[in-house]
């Protein structure tokens, strides 16, 4: 190991329980809840087997007024509940690491979709978020002295319950919208009695959660608190600095363990594009001079470097990490083992975020193996050896070429990539010089890296293959991973895509990647749903150019709300300057203006261009694996298989892409590609 990173292998006491090291995986929510337990105790265990000191649940109900359906959350109502839980413990303390629980009541955060049970709140008011599927159109009941009373009692009870399913540190859960933070928030806390007013009484609740969760595991286990800060430190207190520092010499040495995050989601776990690393230091680096007890907090930290920092400049005692710990269950080992050039860093992309937005278990871009390790027995270090001796040619290394490449070798199989330009990266080449997009570039740096010191791989750049060269080559299978191409495209009032003559002045986002020239005024008529259109904007914007877009959707780049960007992207635009037409389509093209159509009003109107930039969709570029396919007869040139992947398969997200390298390289040998997939499904007792 690098000296340096020693202080990261210091073991640190929480309460009566030790941490091996300073690694620790926040609590999280992994999309898989206790409907899916095996999924989500491999998951868990496979960052344990890593080297990560503690592992957390996610959010983890302790009562059904609390009631986040259809999000996968996690629950402990009842007793029955407990095994499911085991399962994850088991896995974690296998490998020596600490097993923590976040237990959770969203107050009137909690929809109750499904227990319909009333949601509670300290004063009736309710948590307005912005998106149709979290709102609700009934208010939260105000809790009386009994709601309380039962409140503190479900804790209790979820902390027994913890207690049997062998967990060594429980949270009690004071962040963002939920109950024990809507009492500590003076516009959601109006109450009269002894619970509200003066912070001394906001903070009643939460204090008397942790006493009684403290006598309760009687030291047999840790008891943490989860606290958002950013508007605690906003609200002027007459006793201390803030609201923050006065809660902090109230109750700062109360619990175990402090764990501090933000008040939003969106805000605490931006994507890459619009934040650095570290990016939380303002809202926890005033707590350690407040408290004993261990600090822990996030930042999108993914260098050794950053987190030693963190911890010699005296802001956390502990790494906290979600996306980093996902991207690379093995972070800590590689360190250890002085190999962190071989870590699979985080992009920052917030696919993981989307999963859980989307209810099903965590999927990364960058670790494709995450989700997978019960129902396919994924591993993200060591895929499984090889079947026979086979040779295989990858044509194309973007990122599913690369992937693929990459994993076979780990196989054991030899892998020559022929790569028609001249470096390695495919459409990653491109995206990553857009603004905030560098960080995709790790995509490729991870695979190149691995590949480059393999001595099963060899790479021939500048090599375009036709189907001649294929079938004289003399490989025993073949995998086209060609990529995709922005299409000239329009979409119909069904909003389907057709495709037009090529004009002047009119492109897609491969010309501008190709150096098109583009003349000023641009007006970018985005169909795609995910981030190109608004990254072109601001990309041109910055050379100087004066941009407009046009979009048949209520917000530019919609997909995004789920990798919590959409918001950021309307406030850059905005900040840009950069005009937004929504919920309009195209219906003409002259050459000067174009005819839209408002989605809405039907109205029609006339917007003047020089340049018009089509970001619509893409059509795969799968013309090498029709002609290699319908050759007939492949096996007379000594080719057992040929497989398309990635983009020149069916175009997607990076995620997808690398997803599907992965699943070719684990699965070619085995004849169907689904062959190792199983599913969790409940059974009837
Ligand atoms: P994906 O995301 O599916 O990996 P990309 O578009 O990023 O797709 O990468 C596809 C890569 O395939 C590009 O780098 C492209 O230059 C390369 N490519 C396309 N056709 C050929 C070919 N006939 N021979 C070699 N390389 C090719
Ligand atoms: Fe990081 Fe993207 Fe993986 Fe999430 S999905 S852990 S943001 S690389």
């Amino acid at each position: 190991m690098n000296e340096r990173y020693k202080i990261l292998f210091e073991p640190v006491k929480i309460g009566p329980v030790t941490a091996k090291n300073r690694f620790y995986q926040v609590p999280h929510a992994m999309g898989s809840g206790n409907d899916m337990p095996k999924t989500r105790a491999a998951q868990r265990g496979i960052k344990a087997e890593g080297g990560w000191g503690v592992i957390n649940t996610g959010y983890c109900s302790i009562h059904p007024s609390s009631d986040d359906r259809p999000l996968p959350f996690s629950r402990i109502w009842s007793d029955a509940d407990i095994p499911a839980h085991e399962l994850m413990v088991e896995a974690v303390h296998e490998h020596d690491a600490l097993a923590g629980i976040e237990l959770f009541h969203g107050g009137a955060y909690a929809p109750n979709r499904h227990s319909r049970l009333t949601s509670l709140s300290p004063s009736g008011i309710q948590q307005r978020p912005p998106e149709l599927d979290t709102m609700q159109i009934t208010a939260p009941k105000v809790m009386d002295s009994q709601d309380i009373k039962n409140l503190i009692q479900w804790h209790v009870d979820a902390t027994k319950r913890a207690l049997k399913a062998g967990f060594d540190v429980i949270y009690c859960y004071a962040g963002m919208g939920f109950l024990p933070y809507h009492f500590l928030h003076p516009d959601f806390n109006k109450r009269t009695d002894g619970y509200g007013g003066s912070l001394k009484n906001r903070v009643r609740l939460i204090s008397e959660i942790i006493s009684s969760m403290k006598e309760t595991v009687d030291g047999k286990a840790a008891i943490a608190v989860r606290i958002s800060t950013d508007e605690l430190l906003g609200f002027k207190s007459d006793n201390a600095e803030s609201e923050a520092h006065e809660l902090f010499e109230l109750i700062g040495e109360l619990p175990d363990l402090w764990d501090l995050k933000l008040s939003e989601w969106a805000k605490e776990c931006p994507s890459g594009r619009f934040a650095e690393s570290g990016h939380m230091r303002p809202y926890n680096s005033f707590a350690k001079e407040l408290t004993s007890k261990p600090v822990v907090g996030v930042g999108w930290f993914t260098s050794p470097d950053v987190m030693v920092k963190q911890i010699t400049d005296g802001v956390l005692d502990f790494v906290g990490a979600a996306r980093a710990s996902i991207a690379d269950p093995f972070l800590p080992n590689k360190i250890l083992e002085g190999r962190e050039d071989e870590i699979r860093e985080c992009i920052g992309c917030n696919i993981c975020a989307s999963c859980y937005n989307g209810g099903i278990p965590v999927r990364c871009t960058q670790n494709p193996t995450m989700g997978e390790e019960w129902r396919r027995g994924w591993h993200p270090e060591k895929p499984k050896t090889k079947s026979t001796d086979s040779n295989i040619l990858v044509i194309g290394g973007g990122p599913a070429g690369l992937e693929a490449a990459t994993t076979l070798s780990k196989r054991g199989y030899r892998v020559t990539i022929a790569e028609k330009e001249d470096q390695l990266g495919g459409r990653i080449n491109h995206e990553s010089i857009l603004p905030g997009m560098s960080s995709y570039q790790r995509v490729i740096d991870y695979r190149y890296n691995q590949i480059s010191q393999s001595e099963l791989v060899e790479t021939f750049l500048g090599n375009e293959l036709k189907k001649e060269d294929v079938l004289g080559l003399g490989f025993d299978h073949v995998v086209t991973a060609t990529g995709s191409k922005w299409n000239l495209s329009l979409l119909n009032e069904k909003l389907t895509p057709f495709n037009i003559d090529k004009m002047p002045n009119v492109l897609t986002p491969d010309d501008i990647f190709n150096g098109a020239e583009t003349k000023d005024e641009i007006l970018i008529y985005d169909f795609d749903y995910y981030y190109m259109g608004g990254l072109l904007a601001e990309h041109l914007t910055n050379q100087g150019k004066k941009v407009s877009i046009i979009s048949p959707f209520p917000s530019v780049s919609p997909w995004s709300f789920m990798s919590n960007e959409v918001n950021e992207i309307a406030l850059r635009l905005h900040e840009k300057n950069i005009k937004t037409n929504k919920e309009e389509i195209i219906q003409i093209i002259e050459q000067d203006h174009v005819v839209t159509k408002n989605l809405v009003s039907h109205e029609t109107r006339e917007t003047k261009y020089k340049t018009l930039l089509i970001v619509g969709n893409r059509v795969p570029q799968r013309k090498l694996y029709d002609e290699l396919i319908s050759e007939g007869n492949l096996s007379d040139h000594g080719i057992k298989s040929i497989n398309n992947i990635g983009d020149s398969n069916a175009p997607g997200a990076v995620v997808h892409a690398i997803y599907s390298g992965h699943l070719y390289a684990n699965t070619f040998d085995e004849g169907a590609q689904e062959s190792d997939l199983k599913f969790e499904y409940a059974s009837i007792q």
